[in-house]
């Protein structure tokens, strides 16, 4: 797939996730998009209702500050709220349409990591995502593998990009269970964050009970 930019149009890149809390591994991968897709403009997605999470998430809007304490400072990188705002289940294709609807000739760039990629077929309308999307995968240390998974013909169909990165063994899952367990210390979990947002967690109390 090719990384040059399409004709008089712009690269626009979505990253979504729970952000529950943002950590160290989302600001290097949305960094590094921006950086080898040469991107315009990254929008940073928080979701509304994970309709994908078992469990329930923390509050929209400390989740949607975290998210701006986190990516304050990346270029060409943009908290959007929209998911948030949004009534019903967040579903990607959703705002993927509505960033191409305000962004007509964009190249949409769909960011996320190997696991979310491996359960893509269990997504809403996953065929028109990989149409309206070039779909951009970082590895992750530790894929939780789905049975949903893709196979390679099936990826190579499509438009599928892979972004480098080092394997970041840190996950939000991880962090909330050290603060949760009561017997770790700030220095178990705090390295895992940026540290604005290590602040945050500290000052709200969050994660304190699981
Ligand atoms: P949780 O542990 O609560 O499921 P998470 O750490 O997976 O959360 P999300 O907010 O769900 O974080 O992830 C948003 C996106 O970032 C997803 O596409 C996910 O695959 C990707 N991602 C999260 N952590 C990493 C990591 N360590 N390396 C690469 N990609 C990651």
């Amino acid at each position: 797939m090719s990384a040059a930019p399409p004709p008089g149009g712009r690269r626009i890149g979505m990253f979504g996730g729970s952000f529950d809390p943002p950590h160290l591994a989302h600001v290097a991968l949305a960094q590094a998009a921006v950086a080898q897709l040469k991107l315009d403009t990254l929008y940073i997605i928080p979701t509304g209702q994970a309709w994908h999470k078992a469990r329930t998430l923390s509050a929209a809007e400390h989740r949607l500050a975290m998210a701006r304490l986190a990516f304050a400072g990346l270029d060409r990188t943009v908290v959007d709220e929209r998911e948030i705002q949004r009534a019903g289940p967040s579903f990607t294709i959703d705002t993927l349409e509505a960033l191409q609807a305000e962004n007509p000739r964009a190249q949409l760039h769909l960011i996320i990591g190997n696991d979310q990629f491996a359960a893509l077929k269990i997504w809403h309308r996953w065929e028109a995502i990989l149409k309206i999307a070039i779909i951009c995968i970082a590895n992750r240390a530790d894929p939780r593998r789905t049975e949903a998974g893709f196979d390679l013909e099936t990826q190579a169909r499509h438009a599928v990009l892979t972004l480098q990165l080092p394997l970041m063994p840190v996950s939000a899952t991880a962090i909330r269970r050290k603060i949760s367990s009561g017997n770790a210390s700030p220095q178990d979990w705090t390295p895992m964050v940026p540290e604005p947002v290590a602040r945050y967690i500290e000052r709200h109390s969050l994660y304190i009970s699981p």
